[in-house]
């Protein structure tokens, strides 16, 4: 989850570290911290953000070769002393290290009693001192080769980068379960926990693989797999511009990553649509037709957002190709060796491609001969590599934590597989899809159409700014986004709200209702429409204060409710792609009245490659 960034070449290391941390300080911000050779080692580092490290460098931090990290604390609570770097003994060994080392506590017990001493609570440090324990038991051995054989000892996951005095000539990486790439210079070398920090200085990388070691040098990099044997590793060629990595003149990035999504969507379907034959091509799909026509359950593995777009693809999948779905938490369906067989599909949903559960999720699978696929946002990314095709939602670079454009991003590439699906076994009629397809292509213009009435979310967001609770409710299509509504604003206003199915009110949460309380419906115009009309009467009865996420159109809800958020209509399936828009805003406008970093957001982090 933290941020990892290294430097080897001719500039100042420190500069390129601080620009690439503050790049990934969206990873993990407890804390921060930089270890750079001049000679000597020297390490800074301290809780807070990355812009409080940067204060504290001096010129002892001169050099050109060094390596950062900005943390998100797994072991031992955010403070100095557990801010990464980490050091050996001698204080000429640095060790950062993205991910969690799990048998640290009888590996730091052993080193113990042969006389090593520990000074932070985190199990990163074991590292460190494995190493210089590797090297002191084998006087001459080579840096590379006491990580790989110091490595071996470890259970766990790593991404690592490794720094030593008496070797001011290259940078040691390893990765086993968190993502680590090597960016490719003329005369220096780069490394990272993730594309953006490298972007600014060459778009050519080589991704690190689970089991690899890398020894970088200025003008050169050489991988090893774990029996010491050098690879051959393709160089890919980076995407990201600069302008998608930067704010833009928006004061958060999740502000301009909510009014960016007419063209991530667009972006999305670009290529994907024949508007006039009603035909949908996903060339990433190809290989794998015949899975797709057979499919006899398709099992949708996620977290978090992701999870709430693999809700709105439960009801996309059996609706439109009538296949049974199951949806599941990834972390749950890991551990509760999962009943796969022939004819199973199995969609893991991850932004970044790396969240730890997901992975795990899409490996078991994958080991039980289910057909895996991956709908991921990062290119190259592992579950891109690692899954038997997929669909990448090309939204670009997303960096608020809090997840907007991926999401919309998530659920156009559900709908895009649900049709195709449909259409592969004929489940759907060719009117039916045509139109879909239409009103598909119709959507980026009409997200830009509910973007155009965010004053009137502001508004109501000014007056419940410090409620203490919020209520979300919607039927069919709408409730998994009352869910994904209600976990926008816990993760980003840290008010604490509830998504339900609008009918499952009356199993508990009614109980809660009164004139203090918040009720956001959201209410699409559907076969649902009567039965959520009782619902917001129900929430009336009890003087609970409706928000309703509804078009003009829908008159009924638009008269009940107290305040409206405005809509387009369109097809029933599309729906989510819409309403999720003022939810979005409206968490956005909560947290900033209420001064929280939305950005930021405490505790969070992104790209979460941890268990
Ligand atoms: N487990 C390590 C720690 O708590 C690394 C956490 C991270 O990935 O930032 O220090």
């Amino acid at each position: 989850m933290c941020g990892i960034v290294g430097y080897i070449g001719n500039k100042q290391a420190k500069d390129v570290v601080i620009k690439g941390l503050k790049r990934l300080e969206y990873r993990g911000y407890d804390s921060a911290g930089v270890a750079v050779i001049n000679g000597a080692l020297s390490v800074k580092k301290c809780k807070g953000k990355v812009s409080v490290l940067e204060k504290k460098l001096g010129t002892s931090e001169n050099g050109n070769i060094g390596i950062g990290h900005t943390r998100w604390a797994t072991h031992g609570e955010p403070n100095d002393i557990n801010s990464h770097p980490h050091t050996s003994t001698t204080g000429k060994l640095a060790v950062v290290h993205n991910g969690i080392i799990e048998n640290y506590g009888a590996l730091k017990q052993k080193l113990q009693k042969e006389g090593y001493e520990f000074y932070s609570e985190t199990d990163t440090e074991i590292v460190a001192k494995l190493i210089e324990n590797m090297m002191d038991k084998n006087p001459g051995l080579d840096l590379e080769d006491a990580v790989r054989l110091s490595l071996v000892q470890i259970n766990g996951t790593y991404g690592l980068a490794i720094l030593h005095e008496d070797h001011p000539d290259k940078i040691i990486v390893a990765r086993k379960g968190s993502p680590l790439l090597i960016g490719v210079g003329e005369g220096e070398m780069l490394v990272a926990s993730d594309a953006s920090a490298v972007a600014e200085y060459t778009d050519k990388v080589v991704y690190l693989d689970d089991g690899e070691l890398a020894v970088i040098t200025k003008d050169d990099y050489q991988v090893l797999n774990s029996h010491d044997i050098e690879l051959t590793k393709e160089v890919h060629e980076l995407a990201v511009s600069l302008e998608e990595i930067e704010k833009g003149g928006y004061p958060f990035f999740m502000l301009k990553e909510i009014f960016e999504q007419p063209k991530t969507v667009a972006d999305c379907l670009r290529g994907r649509l024949n508007v006039e034959e009603g035909t949908i091509n996903l060339g990433g799909l190809s290989k794998v037709t015949e899975e797709l026509k057979n499919a006899k359950r398709i099992i949708i593995a996620a977290c978090g957002t992701s999870w709430h777009s693999g809700l709105v693809g439960e009801y996309l999948f059996e609706w439109l190709a009538k296949i049974p779905v199951e949806v599941e938490y990834a972390s749950e369906f890991r551990y509760k060796d999962p009943i796969l067989g022939e004819g199973d599909v199995v969609f893991v949903i991850s932004q970044s491609g790396e969240t730890a559960d997901t992975l795990a999720a899409m490996r078991e699978a994958k080991e039980k001969g289910a057909t895996t696929l991956g709908i991921v946002n990062v290119v190259g990314s592992t579950i891109a590599r690692e899954s038997d095709g997929g669909v990448y939602l090309h939204a670009g670079p997303e960096i608020g934590v809090a997840s907007t454009k991926a999401f919309t991003g998530q659920v156009t590439v559900l709908i895009l597989i649900a049709l195709k699906m449909a259409q592969l076994r004929n489940t759907i009629t060719e009117e039916k899809s045509k139109r879909l397809i239409k009103a598909l292509s119709e959507i980026p213009e009409k997200i830009a159409e509910t973007l155009k009435h965010s004053d009137e979310v502001k508004r109501i967001a000014d007056l419940f700014t410090y409620a203490p609770n919020f209520l979300y409710l919607g039927r069919s299509y709408s409730f998994p986004v009352a869910l994904e509504g209600a976990l926008k604003l816990k993760e980003i206003s840290y008010i604490h709200a509830e998504g339900y199915p609008a009918a499952e009110m009356k199993h508990g949460p009614i109980a809660l209702i009164d004139d203090m309380m918040p009720v956001v419906v959201i209410a699409a115009t559907n076969h649902t429409s009567d039965k959520m009309v009782s619902n917001i009467e129900e929430v009336r009865a009890r003087k609970g204060r409706i928000i309703a996420v509804t078009s003009p159109e829908n008159k009924e809800v638009k008269e009940l409710a107290e305040f409206n958020c405005t809509i387009p209509e369109t097809e029933d399936e599309l729906t989510p792609l819409l309403s999720v828009i003022p939810l979005q805003l409206l968490s956005y406008y909560i947290a900033v009245n209420r001064g929280c970093n939305v950005d930021q957001p405490r505790n969070l982090a992104k790209s979460v490659t941890v268990e």
